[in-house]
């Protein structure tokens, strides 16, 4: 095969490393195909930060690498990756969507970044993201929200809806994203790729701007399971160190168990997931996905997660109270911006603050700093603590009769930029189905599984027990080995 340069932007990650050992194409050629592409497609908004000369350079080096270690077993070697602009990053400015970051450079990278560099991956650039990661439309980053490839009017999701919108349109073949509370999930389900958020833990959160600590995970977006899983491989493993809440799990190899059969695996399909919120054209795609899963020989189990409802003001109040205690920080004395002008200390602390956080992150402040107060904290913070747990007990009622979860990721298609823009509650709402599983610390997926109304695509969650992703990957690995709905493409692109 010797593929013109102007079509290596249709093919996969795996497909991509193919061609790299194969020597029919350098990392150099892939980089600058990329680089070019990213140009012409500025207007969909997905790039915050590039240095060609930058990324050429580590493709140049990774060319050099694939000449002197050839035959080891690198899979990763030279092919490109683009990150969530929530990771820290030596060679790109680093903003996690915020003004409050503006040009900021961290002196080091987050680890996930720096395991995929030590992998030989190409930085492409920084992906745009909600500010801080708060958000479902990408509406709330402070340089403007990327755009839908599938319809430019359109939201890709959020929070990590660039790095969807980037797989999407083809403008890199892989993207980091991090999910608090559905942000990997979601923006994958709105933009027809396939994103995983490993159990909470997996993944170290060194480096990752963080947002709320005891829920941040990040996880690959790409366009098939076995490229998420390649991805999957090196993101994972301890990072005892930098990350004490990383688990002390070696990385697995996601790729080996891919292909094994699914017959005779039981499919949880919680009631809640299916009532009255469930748009019928999502729900019209769902059903058909499912019954593919039984032509696969799978078994559909009914199961119940009563408390999903519950789920949103549960994280509503732990996510603002985790995030008012960290985005402290952003003071003015330690980290990027700072007012001009004030008059002291407390003065430049409050101009700072007001100059530099959105309207969604002042809110999440506000709401978390009440919770936490004393006096509401029982209410509020404590009572939530709670139910969190009962969340995360229904699920291992669940698991004991199933092994896996299926269910929608969002309860409609990616809705029109602007729609709900004004209204924070109504994009809380639309969280419901990504939450249970991100306050119980399940690993989740979202798989392409067809198109809804306004021919926009629709995502398939899986949600598997603790350390099951190999298991969610071989799920959705088989499914697309039999159907092309995440092999689709936006036309015009
Ligand atoms: N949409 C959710 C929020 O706004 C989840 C965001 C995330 O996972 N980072 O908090």
């Amino acid at each position: 095969m010797n593929p013109s340069t102007t079509e290596l932007h249709d093919l996969t990650l795996s497909e991509l490393a193919g061609l790299l050992q194969a020597r029919k194409v350098s990392s150099v050629e892939i980089a600058q195909h990329f680089l070019t592409r990213a140009d012409t497609h500025s207007a969909l908004g997905v790039y915050l930060a590039r240095d060609r000369a930058c990324t050429l350079a580590q493709a140049h080096a990774a060319d050099q690498r694939l000449v002197n270690t050839r035959g080891a077993h690198q899979p990763l070697l030279g092919l490109p990756v683009a990150h969530k602009d929530i990771f820290v990053t030596r060679d790109f400015a680093s903003t996690a969507g915020s003004r409050m970051l503006a040009g900021y450079r961290s002196p080091f990278d987050a680890t996930v970044v720096d395991r995929l560099g030590q992998e030989g991956m190409v930085t492409l650039g920084k992906l745009n993201c909600d500010e801080f990661a708060m958000g479902s439309s990408n509406e709330n980053s402070a340089f403007g929200p990327a755009h839908n490839p599938w319809d430019n009017t359109r939201t890709p999701g959020g929070s990590s809806g660039g790095s969807a919108a980037a797989v999407a349109a083809r403008l890199t073949p892989a993207a980091t994203g991090t999910d608090t509370g559905g942000s990997i999930r979601q923006p994958a389900a709105f933009c027809g790729v396939t994103g995983i958020k490993p159990t909470y833990g997996r993944a170290s959160r060194y480096g990752m701007v963080a947002f709320a600590s005891s829920l941040d995970q990040a996880g690959p977006m790409a366009r098939s399971a076995l490229d998420c899983a390649m991805l999957l491989s090196v993101m994972c493993g301890p990072d005892p160190d930098r990350d004490s809440t990383s688990l002390d799990i070696a990385a697995e190899d996601f790729t080996r168990a891919l292909s094994d059969p699914i017959a005779g695996l039981r499919i949880g399909i919680p009631k809640e997931f299916f009532g009255d919120g469930l748009a019928s054209d999502v729900r019209a795609a769902i059903d058909a996905a499912l019954a593919q899963y039984q032509a696969l020989g799978a078994t559909l189990v009914p199961v119940s997660l009563p408390r999903t409802e519950l789920s949103i003001p549960v994280y509503y109040i732990i996510a603002p109270a985790e995030a008012s205690s960290n985005l402290s920080r952003f003071d003015g004395v330690k980290f990027g911006h700072r007012a001009e002008q004030f008059t002291d200390l407390a003065d430049m602390y409050r101009k700072t603050r007001a100059q530099g956080f959105g309207e969604e992150v002042k809110r999440r402040i506000m709401i978390g700093t009440y919770v936490l107060s004393h006096g509401y904290y029982d209410a509020y913070y404590l009572q939530a603590q709670k139910i969190r747990r009962m969340i995360a007990d229904d699920f291992q009622q669940a698991f004991k009769q199933c092994d896996v979860i299926a269910g929608p990721v969002a309860p409609t298609v990616a809705w029109k930029l602007g729609d709900k823009s004004d209204d924070p509650v109504a994009n809380y709402l639309a969280d419901i189905f990504t939450l249970p599983g991100s306050l119980a610390g399940l690993p989740g997926m979202s798989i392409p599984v067809g198109f809804g109304a306004h021919h926009m695509p629709v995502g398939m969650q899986l949600i598997g027990n603790y350390l099951q992703e190999g298991r969610l990957l071989n799920l959705a690995h088989r499914f697309q080995q039999a159907t092309d709905w995440h092999a689709r493409a936006p036309e015009g692109i």
